[in-house]
């Protein structure tokens, strides 16, 4: 008999389903960006006329919806510019980071953005800041030219674990650093719970877009402790993973709809 445990903390999160919230309560409109890493959930919208575009180009006719991790101050300008509705779904948890940001520089401080670079949300960040330096990495750290003082931020969904490691060797080489760790409180939860379930499993399935920054970032850290498998769909469960092994975790990036995780559950525990 297989125990199929789903994380505590896992799928759509606070701001997320704030977004969705709110794109539901429009009719017709074009989201600049994935408002969601999930392309179930972004075929439904799809089918209820709100579609997602790549850039403005001012021949959209519906108001243009800027989702939830935010984008750069250029983009709405451009909105605004062209007169057209604009829909700001970005969650407070992202427009925080902008005014932790914004404080460091009012107090001397050089930014430095922890997170990726090709990310709509360290985009937006990065559009607030005066010439800040982005890292995602240890090798982008030792690549990057550090100021002597340097005011620390970062993705919201950036690994709690490398943010501190990456903290530490930032103040190795600077006269003065003030952190401000902008990690969101739904993202550190997650990655806690996963990383309990982890350790008392003998296989892990992380469910979420293979483009989602979370669930990529869940899937590595499981995968330090057990076998793990990144899904974004049911059907691409094998029954090979769960052959004698009766301790099966579940958990979800902040993308990932209740329906999806209950029908993953469901096919796993048909393999029996
Ligand atoms: S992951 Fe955190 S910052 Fe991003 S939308 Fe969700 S709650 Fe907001």
């Amino acid at each position: 008999m297989k125990n199929i445990i789903v994380a505590e903390a896992q799928g759509f999160c606070w701001g997320v389903r704030r977004a969705l919230d709110i794109v539901e309560k429009h009719g017709e409109l074009s989201i600049l960006g994935d408002l969601i890493h999930n392309k179930q959930v972004v075929g439904k919208l799809e089918a209820k006329g709100k579609r997602v575009i790549h850039e403005v180009t001012g021949k959209e006719n519906t108001p243009i919806v800027i989702t939830a991790h935010g984008t750069t101050t250029e983009n709405i300008a451009k909105v605004r510019n062209l007169d057209m509705q604009l829909i700001d779904t970005t969650c407070p948890l992202v427009s925080s980071i902008y005014e932790e940001g914004a404080k460091l520089e009012q107090e001397g401080y050089h930014i430095l953005i922890l997170g990726d670079r090709n990310h709509v949300e360290v985009r937006g960040i990065a559009s607030r800041m005066r010439e800040p330096i982005i890292a995602n990495s240890f090798a982008d750290l030792s690549a990057a030219k550090l100021p002597e003082r340097v005011g620390v931020i970062c993705q919201s969904t950036f690994s709690p674990k490398i943010f501190d490691q990456m903290v530490e060797a930032v103040r190795a080489r600077c006269e003065e650093v003030k952190v401000k760790n902008t990690i969101c409180a739904p993202t550190k939860r997650r990655q806690e719970s996963a990383e309990t379930l982890a350790k008392q499993v003998e296989v892990m399935v992380v469910v979420g877009g293979f483009h989602s920054s979370n669930t990529k970032k869940l899937a590595t850290l499981t995968s330090k402790y057990v076998e793990t498998h990144h899904i974004e769909t049911a059907t691409q469960l094998k029954e090979s993973w769960f052959k004698e092994k009766n301790e099966i975790g579940i958990t979800a990036g902040a993308s990932t709809a209740d329906w999806i995780i209950e029908e993953i559950a469901d096919q796993i525990a048909s393999f029996a």
